[in-house]
């Protein structure tokens, strides 16, 4: 009787009460480790990663591999998914697969000021939403349905502004930010969820400009602590030529993004697997059919540049 429990079983009911409440509404729900970064995969489904033919991440039956793929609306999964991560972090299937864009207002890189400016254009008006558990907002909207709205970091709507939509997630209130300990928790819980207004789709869909081209060894240093680092916004625009990659030119596309991401990967920004990962849940959030190609492209990619998985 003197065993200390992983969370205080209170928290850990309010976890599971709000992760079936989510999932109730139509948000699927999954869980993070407690350091905020994805659950591990599992032997098996690492191991497919690194064969020749991985398999569909959202066919995949496992219970947390794959990040957002992973997420479920099925109370059972998710009663069983909480348990399998005591101190998990719940998080939210953003985009299409629950009905969400999540604005992410983070005030440390200038995210308040940025705010402003959208409220004043009308592209962010009042809604339900958050407070993160490092100070920031999730300003939560209605996917507009029908189109893939892409992720974003700091790019498209500006400074210290994520869009969180297809292909993303969000960390969801009761939990608790691992570096500040703080809740996350809703604001204006009462309050109704808007639509996301046309403006902001549209400058959520805008071009994004080109990064000047980079030699390796001249890379600025990221940003420490800050989500906008410069590795993420390269990986922004691969990301953003995925979306808008033409039927016939996807396969090209992709090969081309891998060898930019691997170009990153052999200067230490990122590792191979978030990179793979990253331009997975691109073509994914971009729709694109799931084929074996899809790999095999990033592969070849990767190689080109002297990268493996
Ligand atoms: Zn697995
Ligand atoms: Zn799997």
């Amino acid at each position: 009787m003197n065993r200390t429990p992983e969370m205080p079983p209170a928290a850990a009911h309010l976890l599971l009460a709000a992760a079936l409440r989510y999932a109730a509404s139509g948000w699927p729900v999954f869980v993070l480790g407690r350091s905020k970064r994805p659950v591990a995969l599992c032997g098996p489904c690492d191991t497919a990663r690194k064969a020749l033919t991985p398999h569909d991440p959202q066919a995949c039956p496992c219970l947390t591999c794959h990040g957002f793929y992973a997420a479920s609306t099925d109370p059972d999964r998710i009663t069983a998914m909480l348990a399998a991560v005591p101190r998990g972090l719940l998080a939210v299937r953003t985009g299409a697969a629950s009905g969400l864009v999540v604005i992410d207002v983070d005030p440390r890189h200038d995210g308040t000021a940025t705010l402003n400016a959208l409220i004043a254009r009308g592209l962010t008006p009042p809604t339900r939403y958050a407070r993160t558990g490092s100070g920031g907002l999730h300003l939560y909207y209605r996917h507009p349905g029908g189109i893939a709205v892409p992720c974003d970091q700091g790019i498209r709507l500006g400074p210290g502004i994520d869009v969180k939509a297809d292909g993303g997630y969000v960390v969801a209130p009761p939990s608790r930010h691992p570096v500040t300990g703080r809740p996350y928790t809703w604001a204006d819980q009462g309050s109704r969820i808007e639509e996301a207004a046309p403006a902001l789709v549209s400058a959520c869909l805008a071009e994004i400009r080109r990064q000047p081209p980079q030699r390796a060894g001249h890379h600025p240093p990221p940003r420490s602590g800050g989500a906008a680092s410069y590795p993420d916004r390269l990986m922004d625009a691969l990301v953003s030529r995925i979306h808008q990659a033409p039927k016939g030119r996807r396969r090209v596309t992709l090969f081309g993004c891998a060898r930019g991401a691997a170009r990153m990967v052999a200067a230490g920004q990122m590792t191979s697997t978030e990179a793979y990962d990253r331009l997975v849940a691109a073509c994914d959030a971009a729709r694109w059919p799931w084929a074996k190609s899809t790999p095999n492209a990033i592969r070849e990619g990767f190689a080109a540049e002297g990268v493996t998985l």
